[in-house]
This record gives structure tokens, C-alpha cells and sequence, in this order.
């Protein structure tokens, strides 16, 4: 059957430039378009959205934004070998897809895009957590996109989502639940990608909040996380003996046991801690 867009099927595209993948660029590609249109869907009503896409790659998922019905596409590729078959989209669908060749931890997406802006992509595994951090720390709330539809393997998934008392449960979990409502939309099983990585993957949807659940500075609540998390077996009164004078009294007065570990304190109480300390 032909695709929506009159676009040959995926394979053929990879064939015919010849994109064998590459594991140092993460290139686990998505050839199954009903697959990708799924993952598109779940981003919510693309209509009125422009949408930033790390890593199009041969370009399914690109396809399946299109489709759609996004507003305007940036998709930030890093391996050149993509470029001509993203060229073949771009020409089926006139104005709407602009390709920019670079890396896109270095890219500055916000400046070309115009909002309402999703970000949805199938991320490489070795940038993932980076890029998904910086999306989660700009210099100001609200950030400049209203949701992130991402592509992880399962295991990076589940500690974006992860609840207290959880071994998953860590930095990457605060920093996403803080300010973000966070689910896992779908899990996907290896054979889904070509080539098969050796781990599931999942979609999570992050969709972020006006502002934060609880008050807190970012820098300081970033602090006192990582101090406690570097050292998660140790009880928080050792690990965050660094972080402020009198880190015990503190404790108490946040309504945490100085003999607790980080990964059994909730968010809410680490904001409290954080607004204690920033007091001092
Ligand atoms: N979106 C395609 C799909 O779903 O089939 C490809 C996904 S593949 C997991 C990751 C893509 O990210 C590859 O095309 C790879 O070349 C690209 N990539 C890797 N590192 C990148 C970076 N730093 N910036 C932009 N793209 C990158």
C-alpha cells in the first residue's frame, strides 16, 4: 500500500542512500510507519504546532509529523548521509520541513521555531539524557516547548518516571516530575527498530506544568539532588554534609529523618529542604 505521503516505503530509502546504520550516532531506525504515526499521535494535536525533531534520520517519524498535520517541522540531523532523503520529504511537503545538518546539543532550536512548539523524537541513546537535562533546566519557567514526546531505551524511561522508594528513582526523576506531568505512553520491543538494539524502548510524554508543583530554586534544589543522589546509600545527613551548615537541623525542620537516603524523600520534601537552605 502506498504511504499517505507518495513517498517510497523506508527500506527502499535506506537502500537506495545507502544508510546502513551506524551505532556511534545511536542509529536505531523506525521503518514501520504505522508504527511512527502511533508515536506522532501521541504528542497530541500537532495542527497548530511547530515541532523540533532531534535525529529525523531516514525520516519515519518525520513523515509521520507531517502527516499529521504539523504545523512546521525543524529536524536537526547530525549525519549528513540523511540529508538527501530528507530533502525527498521536504519536497512532498512544500514549506513545512526545514532540515538543519548539525549537532543538536549545539543547535539553538527555540530561535527557529515559532510556539505553540513540541518536541518529539526517537532520540540517539548516547545524547538522550543529555538533551532531554537541558530541555529540563532553561534559565526560565515555562520553557520554550509544551511538551516533549520522547523515544528512550526503557530503563532511562522508567527513572524519568520513577516514584520515591524506587531504585529508579533519582535525579532525572525530580528534575522531570517538578516541573513536568511525566507518563510512559508505549513500550516498544527491539524488533520495533532496524537494527534490534538489545533492550526495550519507551515513549514518555512530558507535558510541562505552568509552574513548579512546590517552590523551590532550581539551583539549589539541583544541588541538594545531586549531593544526595551521588551518595544514595549513604543517609542524607552524611551525603549533603557539603551543601549548608547545619545540614542536620535543616533536615528536621524539612521533615526528613537525617538518618533517611535520598531515594526515600519525596519531591515536596525536597523543595522544602531547598527553601530552607536558600533561607539561610
Ligand atoms: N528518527 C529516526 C527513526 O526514528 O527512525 C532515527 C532515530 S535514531 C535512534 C537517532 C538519530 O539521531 C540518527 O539519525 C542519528 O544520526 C541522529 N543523531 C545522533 N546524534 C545526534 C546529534 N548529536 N544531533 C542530531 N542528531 C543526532
Amino acid at each position: 500500500m502506498a504511504a499517505i505521503d507518495g513517498l517510497p516505503p523506508l527500506r527502499e530509502v535506506i537502500a537506495r542512500h545507502g544508510l546502513a546504520a551506524r551505532k556511534a550516532l545511536g542509529q536505531n531506525f523506525l521503518l514501520d510507519l504505522n508504527l511512527t504515526a502511533k508515536i506522532a499521535r501521541s504528542a497530541g494535536d500537532l495542527a497548530h504546532c511547530d515541532v523540533l525533531e532531534v535525529g529525523p534520520g531516514p525520516g519515519g517519524l518525520t513523515r509521520a509529523l507531517l502527516a499529521e498535520g504539523a504545523r512546521h517541522v525543524l529536524a536537526v540531523e547530525k549525519d549528513e548521509r540523511c540529508l538527501p532523503a530528507l530533502a525527498e520529504i521536504a519536497s512532498a511537503w512544500p514549506g513545512r520541513l526545514e532540515v538543519v545538518h548539525g549537532d543538536a546539543l549545539e543547535v539553538d532550536a527555540a530561535a527557529r521555531l515559532t510556539p505553540p512548539i513540541r518536541v518529539v523524537a526517537n532520540l540517539p541513546y548516547n545524547v538522550g539524557t543529555e538533551l532531554l537535562t537541558g530541555w529540563l533546566t532553561p534559565p526560565r519557567w515555562p520553557p520554550f516547548w509544551q511538551s516533549l514526546t520522547l523515544m528512550f531505551q526503557k530503563e532511562v524511561a522508567e527513572r524519568i518516571v520513577a516514584r520515591p522508594g524506587t531504585k529508579a528513582y533519582g535525579r532525572l526523576a525530580i528534575l522531570a516530575q517538578w516541573r513536568c506531568e511525566a507518563r510512559i505512553v508505549m513500550v516498544l520491543p527491539p524488533e520495533a527498530f532496524t537494527p534490534a538494539p538489545k533492550v526495550h524502548s519507551a515513549v514518555v510524554q512530558l507535558t510541562a506544568l505552568p509552574a513548579p508543583r512546590f517552590p523551590a530554586d532550581a539551583k539549589v534544589l539541583s544541588r541538594i539532588v545531586a549531593a544526595g543522589f551521588n551518595q544514595r546509600r549513604k543517609m542524607l545527613r552524611a551525603s549533603l554534609r557539603g551543601v549548608a551548615p547545619e545540614i542536620e537541623a535543616k533536615l528536621v525542620a524539612a521533615g526528613i529523618a537525617p538518618t533517611a537516603r535520598a531515594e526515600e524523600v519525596s519531591l515536596e520534601a525536597f523543595c522544602t529542604l531547598a527553601r530552607i537552605v536558600a533561607a539561610d
